[in-house]
């Protein structure tokens, strides 16, 4: 099999797996005992407070462990909303996030409150212009994406962050995708509150958090224990959390490492994810240089080929692109057979037949984005595993272009 959708899940790291084992087994105890035992699970859950706010400039008590980027963006979005309801209803966000977003606005629309939705570029970019013109005295919130799940471009968050600073205004960016691919650091970019999720980045489903800047006061997500500070009642999910962490950290080193071996570091701009990598092999490095790759192969090689999304300032694994006149679906149920793992849009509405919203928002047709195809590479991939795939491809979309134009409808 061939792994091609880390945008999706990633697997766990074995180095995390190693380190969640023993929180299912001999160290069962809950972190609310006074016991010896007790006290080393809340140690350990706080050692991972630690790691998971390193990568992304937080202080461990600014991290609230949650169950997963999902439970983040709806804690963020509906406690905001209901916490600064006096001082305004509005809430400024884009066309192309998550749907953890979208429909938790979709929600808050139905309670009273007004969404602006922004409109993304052709290249999926956000421009922090258009957040300022969006701006209005009752806004209270802005919440933008920081790199987007399916095409993978990243967005100004630093920018919009400075913005939403000096107007007084909170600043939400879902970082799901974008954390651990790219350089965040919550204070040089203003963010007051970001989601973060642990299967995205080689640890455990079902955990993740948000990053609650110190001092912001908004409400909790669950009533109950005094667990996450009173903001989250429930007893920890020890094993996962033990496990974001361990991911984290393994996400820092990467990160690091590419920062070492880069080439001049003023030619490199850590916000747009565009380090300067290549002189030494590393993690990061390996996957950019296997997405241009990929890229680079499909354009010369398969006619009527498009790219999705922005070509530099884009994740290191994302690679979407359409092929003119072949249905992604088709594409996709044909890799599969060759036991090659990819994804149309985002996993949540794969296998629905409504096309991407995102790929709508950046100007595409519903029939160009019915033909977009999304491969998201990851540490474990090869340049073998690229070129099968990327041959494959190729002599699929000849295939099924050919059956089209004998007419064959059904494929
Ligand atoms: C995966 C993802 C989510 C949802 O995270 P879960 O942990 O799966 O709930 C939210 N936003 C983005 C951008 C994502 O990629």
């Amino acid at each position: 099999m061939i792994y091609l959708d880390h945008a999706a899940t990633t697997p766990v790291a074995a180095e995390v797996l190693d380190a969640m084992l023993p929180w299912f087994s001999d160290d069962y105890a809950n972190p609310g005992g006074i016991y010896q035992s007790g006290v080393k699970a809340r140690n350990v859950v706080n050692r991972a407070r630690e790691q998971v706010g390193a990568l992304i400039g937080a202080q461990a008590d600014e991290i609230y462990f949650t169950a997963g980027g999902t439970e983040a963006d709806n804690w963020a979005l509906r406690a905001v909303a209901e916490s600064f309801a006096d001082k305004g209803r509005h809430i400024i966000t884009t066309r192309i996030e998550h749907h953890a977003v979208l429909h938790t606005c979709a929600y808050l629309e139905q309670k009273g409150y007004e969404i602006t939705y922004l409109d993304a570029d052709t290249d999926g970019l956000v421009h922090a212009e258009a957040v300022e013109r969006a701006i209005r005295p009752d806004t209270i919130l802005i919440s933008v994406m920081a790199a987007n799940n399916e095409i993978g471009t990243i967005q100004p968050i630093a920018e919009i962050g400075a913005l939403a600073a000096g107007r007084g205004i909170l600043f939400h960016t879902d970082a799901v995708q974008a954390v651990g691919q790219i350089p965040i650091d919550v204070k040089q970019m203003n963010i007051d509150l970001l989601s973060a999720g642990a299967h995205k980045i080689y640890g455990p489903k079902g955990v993740g958090c948000l990053y609650i800047r110190k001092g912001l006061k908004i409400g909790p997500l669950l009533h109950g224990g005094s667990q996450e500070r009173s903001r989250r009642a429930g007893t920890e999910n020890v094993p996962g959390i033990v496990g974001f962490g361990v991911a984290a950290a393994l996400a820092c080193r990467r990160l690091a490492e590419e920062q070492a071996v880069g080439g001049d570091p003023a030619e490199s701009d850590p916000a747009a994810g565009n380090l300067i990598v290549g002189k030494l092999p590393c993690d990061m490095g390996k996957i950019r240089t296997l997405r241009d790759h990929m890229i680079r192969r499909f354009e010369t090689e398969i006619p009527g080929c498009r790219l999705n999304g922005h070509r530099d300032r884009r994740l290191p694994g994302n690679v979407n692109l359409s092929f003119e006149g072949v249905e992604g679906e088709s594409l996709l149920i044909r890799l599969d057979m060759k036991g090659i793992c990819a994804s149309a849009g985002s996993a949540c509405t794969s296998g629905s037949l409504d096309p991407s919203h995102v790929l709508l928002a950046i100007g595409l047709t519903a029939a160009q984005a019915r033909e977009a195809v999304r491969f998201s590479l990851g540490v474990e991939n090869t340049q073998e595993e690229i070129d099968r795939t990327v041959e494959t491809v190729k002599y699929t979309v000849a295939k099924l272009r050919e059956m089209k134009q004998k007419g064959i409808q059904r494929v």
